[in-house]
């Protein structure tokens, strides 16, 4: 029995949800980081219409399987339900997040405690960002693109790529 749980414990399983939207070296840090500390790492999309994106859910997957083909553990999924009722599905203990600065603590804390109160066997834990990456977000990845700005140093080429197709511009 001790051994059984002994044996649980060292075969977690977690998802990094998100929106990806698209995957930035932000995103690849904290799933590199978290991806040897455990048994399983689900990187999950969330299909969530009311926000409007720039990419499909299918190209979002596409990105974060090439950026993490090298990552045996890692595991690529969307989900278009309630994240606890997708984690639960899957039999998933931790869910992974990052957080940048104060300005994510907020919501990131309001989520925590609204997952946990929807289900309490979920346990969210939090990586830090590294300080290289402390400014990067899909977002403004998404407007200096779209100005035909430089993104190269802060996502994978392939992604950079598929920014400067999306809107149009020839680099
Ligand atoms: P969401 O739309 O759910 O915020 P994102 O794709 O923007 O999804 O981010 C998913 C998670 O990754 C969030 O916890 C976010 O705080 C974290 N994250 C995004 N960019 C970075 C970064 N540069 N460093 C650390 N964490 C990050």
């Amino acid at each position: 029995m001790a051994t059984k749980r002994i044996d649980e414990r060292l075969r977690v399983k977690a998802i990094y949800p998100g929106s990806f939207d698209p995957v930035t070296k932000g995103h690849l840090d904290i799933i590199q980081r978290a991806a040897p500390t455990l048994h399983k790492l689900v990187v999950a999309v969330a299909d969530n219409p009311n926000k409007k994106q720039c990419f499909t859910i299918d190209e979002r997957k596409e990105f974060l399987r090439e950026v993490t083909k090298n990552m045996p553990n890692v595991e690529i999924d969307s989900f278009n339900t309630l994240l606890v009722d997708y984690v639960k599905q899957k039999n998933i203990r931790v869910i992974i997040r990052g957080l940048r600065a104060v300005t994510d603590f907020e919501m990131e804390f309001q989520m925590a405690l609204i997952n946990k109160s929807l289900l309490p066997t979920a346990e969210t834990i939090f990586l830090v960002t590294s300080t290289e990456y402390s400014f990067l977000s899909s977002s403004i990845i998404k407007e200096v693109a779209q100005y035909g700005g430089d993104v190269t140093h802060f996502v994978h080429p392939l992604v950079a790529q598929g920014l400067y197709q999306k809107f149009g511009i020839k680099r």
